[in-house]
């Protein structure tokens, strides 16, 4: 980072959505983060949601999709995964926040008597905390991208749009930018790429005083120069910053085809950069991969919330990773773990199987079951939390012959293998809780570090025998029937530092058969794949064969 900028001069860059949602606007911040590290510079890359839920952590994952957790322990949006799979840079609490939490913030400061009399409003309390934190923690960073939440329109968003038109007065024009992605539909009756919604797009922004700087158009194909010059003219901004965002058959092949198009080059140029400097090998390497020639193998995921792919997102971006290292094509397919009757026979037509995270009791027989068939039969097996969880309980039912084996999760039991942690150290310190408290944020969340013990197939797999995970539960297994299932073939590879909660188990007579109480997925990058998945996708591949 021989040119970096000084702290001083941290520029913001602010992504906003126009004419409909799901156009990508994270992947957008994570391709343009990923293309400012290429130019040599650092990035942290936010993101501001517009509802009021606190976090998304109560969410349904049908809502919003998975819940991504950050090492320390915030649950936030999944987009903050695509920040750090394509920049590396972990994401803290302080780089999430939603209107809730904004709100929630204001509202105690009020109780505390801190705004000394005044009336509490819109304007300027709760933009002022918006402010704040968009600014917070940016001092040694080149670039914060932030990504406002929803589309532009939205009552929920205004007062984010608000904050952010403050900023650029605020820190002045040369230290802002506002990006504004759009969609130019194509419309086949008159052959032509639409412009209208996204001129009504970018007025709208302006009813809120915010001019685009820079517009990003999503297109199912190339953009012609008139469509450009007519963008330009229309909305205000120069043609060279009307760039076309178009569809890409990989997000990985993204930040290399905005970067064709100007994307980062208009960007540096609006800022007044230099743009000499520029290193994309990283990139060109994940592209190569991409386009190799590659085996194919089927990997399952077996859980209950397949009607939206997005509730596994990391999963399957960790599988995608793992399928650069191995040189696989890897086929998912998501296993309904409430259809007990098919889903026995589609797991038996896969290579490899990841039994995938869940609360609550729904589909829980299923997922058991596959356990026990994937064991016996000894197909490549990944459980991941409940699914390491559902794993020791099948051993102490179908191995150990305890029937009632079960977890408190599932209601009262006589057997409770896995149960309510109420205590737990964190950092040398004790985290308490019970068994009435409020649901959001009292999980064991964020990074905990865990020892591996030698010889053990998870001490091969990481190379090492001290790693650093993320969880997200609140039930964990006893270790009461540790001796009993060693002698069956199951032992616990990975334990907490103190030796109280088992988070990596293992069979020791199957060829790959792992399960982990954390969260390993939230951790794979496509230049950085995660261990585990590599171990997996390669030994599906070699039980194919
Ligand atoms: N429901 C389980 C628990 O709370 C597992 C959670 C998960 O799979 N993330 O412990």
């Amino acid at each position: 980072m021989d040119h970096s900028l000084s702290t001083s001069e941290s520029k913001f860059i602010f992504i906003t959505g126009g004419v409909s949602s799901s156009l990508g606007k994270g992947l957008s911040a994570a391709s343009l983060g990923a293309l400012l590290q290429c130019r040599g510079y650092s990035v942290r890359i936010r993101k501001l949601d517009p509802y009021l839920n606190i976090d998304p952590g109560t969410l349904s994952p049908y809502q919003h999709g998975e819940v991504f957790v950050t090492d320390d322990g915030t649950e936030a949006d999944l987009d903050l995964g695509h920040y750090e799979r394509f920049t590396g840079v972990n994401a803290k609490g302080s780089d999430y926040c939603t209107t809730g939490k904004i709100y929630s913030t204001v509202l105690s400061r009020e109780r505390r008597g801190d705004y000394l009399g005044a009336t509490v409003q819109v304007i300027p309390h709760i933009t002022d905390q918006m402010k704040a934190f968009i600014l917070n923690e940016t001092d040694d960073v080149d670039f914060v991208i932030c990504e406002i939440g929803g589309t532009v329109g939205d009552i929920e968003g205004l007062p984010y749009l608000e904050a952010i038109r403050q900023l650029k007065n605020d820190l002045g024009q040369e230290r802002v930018m506002f990006i504004h992605l759009t969609l130019l539909p194509y419309v086949s009756t008159a052959g032509e790429l639409k412009t209208k919604p996204t001129q009504h797009s970018v007025k709208e922004l302006l009813r809120s005083g915010i001019q685009a700087d820079l517009l990003l158009c999503r297109s199912d194909r190339p953009i012609p120069v008139d469509a450009k010059k007519k963008l330009a003219q229309f909305c205000n901004v120069p043609p060279q910053r009307v760039i076309a965002a178009l569809d890409a058959d990989n997000i990985y092949k993204v930040p290399l085809q905005y970067h064709a198009e100007g994307f980062d080059e208009q960007i540096c140029k609006y800022f007044r950069i230099p743009t000499e400097k520029l290193d994309l090998s990283v990139w060109e390497d994940i592209v190569k991969k991409i386009d190799a020639n590659k085996n194919s193998i089927t990997i399952g995921i077996v859980g209950k919330y397949v009607q939206l792919p997005d509730a596994y997102k990391s999963i399957f971006q960790a599988l995608q990773h793992s399928g650069f290292v191995n040189n696989l094509n890897i086929d998912v397919k998501l296993i309904d773990s409430e259809d007990e009757i098919n889903c026995i026979q589609e797991i038996a037509l896969c290579d490899g199987v990841i039994v995938a995270g869940g609360f609550g009791s729904r589909g829980i027989q299923g997922k058991i079951d596959a356990i026990q068939y994937l064991r016996e039969q000894k197909i490549p097996t990944l459980g991941i939390c409940l699914g390491m969880q559902l794993s020791i309980i099948e051993a102490c039912r179908n191995l150990l012959g305890i029937k009632d084996a079960s977890s408190t999760e599932f209601g009262p039991t006589t057997e409770p293998v896995v149960c309510l942690m109420t205590e737990w150290l964190k950092e040398n310190s004790v985290e308490t809780r019970t068994i009435n408290e409020d649901l959001g944020g009292t999980m064991r969340l964020g990074a905990y570090p865990c020892s591996i013990k030698q010889g053990t197939l998870a001490e091969k797999m990481y190379g090492t025998t001290t790693i650093s995970e993320r969880h997200r539960h609140r039930y964990e297994i006893n270790l009461k029937y540790k001796d009993k299932l060693k002698e069956q073939g199951l032992i616990f590879s990975g334990l907490s530092p103190d030796g109280q909660l088992p988070e990596i188990l293992e069979y020791t007579d199957h060829p790959w058969f792992i399960a982990v109480q954390f969260h390993p997925e939230l951790k794979s990058k496509p230049f950085d794949p995660h261990p585990l998945f590599v171990g997996l996708t390669k030994a599906a591949y070699e039980h194919k064969k």
